[in-house]
């Protein structure tokens, strides 16, 4: 028996339509991203494939205007990502690295991270399982223990 049988129906072939300077897709909503997270600036998400199409991950879109940010968050869950466009930084650990299009980058389960767009919109492609864990924010203590190392406190101040 097949584990995962869509049961959404959509077109074999779903274009990608650029809007107002921003990448959309076609028939992909933009959905609001994570209301409940402690702090994030200027990202907009669409998922562009999921299990209501037979499968057993989630591939999202997400864009971050300039100067915007991710959630600083840690998860069980990797996430596998694809940086489409525009150039940022990535926290991983306590390790921060450069981005542009086309790079790959994976984040390990329970390991903080946080993405930064530079003077570009960021946009990147985030693959996760779709069953997963929700994502944990730091603590004030963790917090700390992290911005201890003047280089990530250099990347975590807005
Ligand atoms: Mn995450």
């Amino acid at each position: 028996m097949n584990p995962f049988p869509p049961h959404r129906r959509i077109p074999p072939v779903r274009r990608f339509r650029p809007h107002a300077g921003r990448f959309r897709w076609e028939e992909v909503p933009l959905r609001t991203y994570k209301p409940e997270a402690n702090s994030f600036r200027g990202v907009t998400r669409q998922v562009l494939f999921d299990a209501a199409d037979g499968l057993p991950v989630q591939v999202r879109y997400f864009e971050i205007v300039p100067g915007g940010f991710s959630s600083l968050e840690r998860h069980e869950h990797p996430h596998a990502v694809v940086i489409l466009r525009g150039r940022g930084r990535v926290l991983i650990g306590t390790e921060i690295h450069a981005v542009a299009p086309f790079d790959l980058v994976h984040v390990p389960p329970m390991t903080w991270h946080q993405l930064r767009a530079g003077a570009e919109p960021l946009g990147f492609l985030c693959l996760v399982a779709h069953d997963r864990d929700r994502p944990q924010y730091p603590t004030p203590d963790e917090l700390a223990a992290l911005r201890a190392r003047p280089d990530v406190a250099a990347f975590l101040q807005p």
